[in-house]
């Protein structure tokens, strides 16, 4: 498993992510999507909604707003119950979450070796003398305050009087915006149970201890759907969705060995949660939680119905029967998905004596789908067939054109950005003096180095077989040859 520094440490200098505000020193937790990263992000977003509303006929999509009626947070729960236990050290005065004070190596300051210090693996009494943690893991000194509940809403004002009547939260969710248009949503669109609402957006959340790179951060983006079903059939249809949603990930390239689900305990169950199972990822720091899937039972339309007075229960025509429905919540994280992807792409290979670091990509979520690339930048004949190819590959591909160095090093730089397929024009397919064009270019796979040779004119045709996945058929078809 690569290390997350050298995740962290490719990003920023590929242009994937970069820490936010950082020629101000950065700002903690934050980071921004760069032109690779935005690109790879927006292309797991696609990814989902497509499979997740565009080939469904029961989904339909949705984009709220993140502002809200501030009684929308009462009625959730969140107001009163979206806390995470918080302590702090008296001596160094860092908080942390109660619940996650174990997760991490610990420092001790161990008496049967004359108080040397050491880094005692996360949860691990210390080999020396036996003890367990019960100092701050941070300093090893200081004592730790009894836990407090800290609201992890941030709250804000709602036009230009800053008093408690224009007080007002960034949601921590995507899924109210949801609930509080249930209603909208069945009549214009005419809904029949079961049927779902999904929704990509942007959520807040103060964390006491953000971290992880882009996995933990106080801005991040939601992918959520919520799922209406009849009463008694949230079960299975429970199971159902976390089954469609395990298969996901796997779909795109992630290995199956670095899934797992996790079922919730009973007290760790969210307030309005019957059962909730995780899907976690294996992250350089360990099992961590990828996405949730909650039986939100009907408590979240029960509440909205109760505190805005409207009703928001469906009309079963079958038993003409009013009823509020259960619902499912599948809630996926954009960043940590795109984390997620990015860890399990990476790879490390010698190749004739060096290293080669690749990102092995799904295409459909590769930044850059096909690099076209010049042999000689000096000839003109060739930059220009290559230039004109690049533009037109780009009416379909997210194309570019590179020259800026030898070829050994643009098939590098190509393969540590993830980039599946390069085009190479060279003298062959422009001619010269001494030997006539042969119209041809050469295709180059990251995953396997080998070459094709395919005329100009085919290669988008031959492209489009490529990017789903035909590459080891049509090599064999060309009798191929090794770079
Ligand atoms: P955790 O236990 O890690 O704090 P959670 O159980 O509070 O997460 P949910 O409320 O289930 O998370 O949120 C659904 C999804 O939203 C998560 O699976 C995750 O992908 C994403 N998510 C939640 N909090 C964050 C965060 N602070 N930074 C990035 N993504 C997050």
């Amino acid at each position: 498993m690569v290390d997350m520094d050298k995740i962290v440490s490719l990003c920023k200098r590929r242009g994937f992510i970069f820490q936010s505000s950082e020629i101000y020193g950065g700002t903690g937790s934050c980071w921004d999507y760069g032109p690779l990263g935005v690109e790879l992000k927006n292309n797991v977003k696609r990814a989902w909604w497509r499979d997740s509303v565009q080939f469904r006929s029961d989904m339909v999509g949705l984009d709220s707003s993140i502002l809200m009626h501030p009684r929308v947070w009462k009625a959730s729960g969140h107001l009163d119950h979206f806390t995470d236990p918080m302590v702090d050290c008296r001596a160094c005065k860092k908080r942390f979450r109660a619940d996650k004070l174990e997760d991490d190596t610990w420092v001790h300051y161990c008496e049967a070796t004359k108080g040397n210090k050491f880094a005692v693996p996360a949860g691990e009494p210390c080999n020396h003398c036996g003890t367990k943690r019960t100092l701050c893991p941070a300093c090893g000194k200081g004592d730790l305050t009894e836990p407090r509940q800290f609201n992890l809403m941030f709250k804000t004002f709602m036009g230009p009087v800053e008093d408690d009547a224009a007080v007002t939260y960034l949601r921590p969710e995507t899924a109210q915006g949801i609930f509080v248009n249930f209603e909208n949503v069945l009549q214009s669109m005419r809904m029949k149970l079961p049927f779902g609402i999904a929704q990509i957006g942007k959520a807040f959340r103060n964390e006491i201890t953000p971290g992880n790179f882009t996995f933990r951060t106080r801005e991040f983006e939601q992918m959520e759907i919520e799922y209406f079903v009849p009463p008694g059939s949230d079960e299975e249809w429970h199971q159902r969705w976390l089954d469609e949603r395990f298969a996901w990930y796997p779909k795109y390239g992630i290995r199956q060995e670095n899934l797992r689900l996790r079922e919730h305990e009973k007290d760790e169950l969210a307030h309005y949660a019957k059962r909730t199972a995780d899907i976690e990822y294996l992250f350089p720091m360990g099992w961590s939680e990828l996405e949730g899937v909650a039986n939100r039972t009907d408590f979240d339309l029960k509440q909205h119905a109760q505190f805005s007075g409207k009703s928001l229960e469906y009309f079963d025509e079958e038993t003409k029967q009013k009823i509020v429905p259960y619902v499912i919540e599948p809630s996926a994280g954009a960043d940590r998905g795109t984390l997620a992807f990015l860890v399990d792409a990476y790879r490390e290979e010698e190749v004739k004596g060096e290293k080669r670091v690749v990102l092995n990509f799904n295409p459909e979520l590769a930044p850059i789908k096909i690099a076209v690339l010049p042999l000689l930048k000096k000839n003109e004949r060739i930059v220009e067939t290559a230039k004109k190819l690049c533009t037109d590959l780009r009416q379909r591909w997210h194309a570019v054109y590179d020259d800026t160095a030898s070829i050994g090093r643009l098939y590098r730089r190509q393969d540590e950005v993830g980039t599946p397929f390069c085009v190479t024009v060279d003298v062959q397919t422009v001619g010269d003096d001494k030997s006539p064009s042969d119209d041809k270019v050469t295709i180059r796979s990251r995953d396997t180095m080998q070459q094709i040779r395919v005329p100009v004119t085919s290669v988008e045709t031959v492209m489009a077989k490529l990017m789903a996945g035909a590459w080891g058929e049509i090599a064999a078809e060309q009798g191929v040859t090794k770079n």
